[in-house]
Parts: C-alpha cells; sequence; structure tokens
C-alpha cells in the first residue's frame, strides 16, 4: 500500500492546480492565509473524493439511494482511503469522545471484533470458550477426588478482610475446604 496520498491539479474554488503529497498515519497540518484554500483542498478536494470513491464502492442498489456524487475537480488523486471528515466546531460535550465515538465507528470496530476475533483472559492469555455444565464437572473432579461433593459459589468478591464468620459458618455447613479462583491458580 501506498505510504501516501498524491493530489494533482486540484483546481476546486480558489485552488489554482494545486499539485501535493501528503504522507500517510501522520498528522499533518493545512495553513495559509484566509481564503487561500485549506478548507477547500482538506474537505473539498481530498474528503469529497475520499467520500466519494467509498460509496462507489457501495452496491448499485444502495447507490440509488444517495444520488449523484459530483466529482471534485482534480485531475488525479492517488494512494486515498475512504474518508471521514470533522469541522472544527465542537460536535459533542462529551471529554471523553474521540474519533472514533464522534463518528460511531468504533461501534463498527467493536462488532468486528466481537465477531472475528477470539477473546483471550486479560491476566493469563488464555484463549477463552465457554463450556457446558458436564465439562466444568469434569475439570473440576480432575482436581479434587472424585467422591468429594463440591459447590460453586462467589461469597467474597473484590473484599479485604478475614471474614472469620462467614468462614466459620461455612465450617458449620459442613464445608472442609474453600477454594480461592482465580484463572493462575486452580481452587
Ligand atoms: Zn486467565
Amino acid at each position: 500500500m501506498k505510504r501516501k496520498i498524491k493530489i494533482v491539479g486540484a483546481s476546486e474554488h480558489n485552488l489554482k492546480s494545486v499539485s501535493v503529497e501528503i504522507p500517510k498515519e501522520a498528522l499533518t497540518v493545512i495553513t495559509g492565509p484566509s481564503g487561500s484554500g485549506k478548507s477547500s483542498l482538506a474537505f473539498d478536494v481530498l474528503y469529497a473524493e475520499g467520500q466519494r470513491k467509498y460509496l462507489e464502492s457501495l452496491s448499485s442498489y444502495a447507490r440509488q439511494f444517495l444520488g449523484k456524487i459530483k466529482k471534485p475537480n482534480v485531475e488525479k488523486i492517488e494512494g486515498l482511503s475512504p474518508s471521514i471528515a470533522i469541522k472544527q466546531q465542537t460536535v459533542s460535550n462529551n471529554p471523553r469522545s474521540i474519533v472514533g465515538t464522534v463518528t460511531e465507528i468504533y461501534d463498527y470496530l467493536r462488532m468486528l471484533y466481537t465477531r472475528t476475533a477470539t477473546a483471550h483472559c486479560y491476566n493469563c492469555g488464555q484463549p477463552l470458550s465457554s463450556l457446558s455444565i458436564d465439562e466444568m464437572i469434569g475439570q473440576i473432579d480432575k482436581t479434587i477426588g472424585l467422591n468429594e461433593r463440591f459447590t460453586i459459589s462467589p461469597i467474597i468478591r473484590n473484599k479485604k478482610g478475614q471474614f472469620r464468620e462467614t468462614f466459620s459458618r461455612l465450617q458449620k455447613d459442613g464445608y472442609l475446604q474453600i477454594g480461592r479462583a482465580s484463572c493462575r491458580e486452580r481452587v
């Protein structure tokens, strides 16, 4: 893939056949006096063409709802991917909003990852999978004696302390061992 976007002969609005190369994967700032065509280059050439290419890649069925897309006045643009544009006015008051959330790309990314990725444990890196109740029991049977009875139940979660009362109550109920659940240490 090309590492730059090459614009040749952009003449939209007040641009007079501007040719420029913009590196990818970098932050590029277009500066200049008022009226020199900064926005024309950014929005009316670069963004417009990126958008047009993206819409052209959609099915003809989807395109019939979008109407005719105007081609910007430019000789040629190389290396352009589908584009998004965010104008300088504030779109959201939320200080945590980012390009992904404002454009809703974030939601699609999340969906993509949930559909195509394999989830791994954030502690030990093992791939996560769902187990049937029989499989869970089978795994526990391997670590404790076959004829022992067991209960899986969260008693204390994310709390510090000695929990003497809890333990003596469990002892009275007949529990002889209490395990600590963790992905590194088996009970
Ligand atoms: Zn783990």
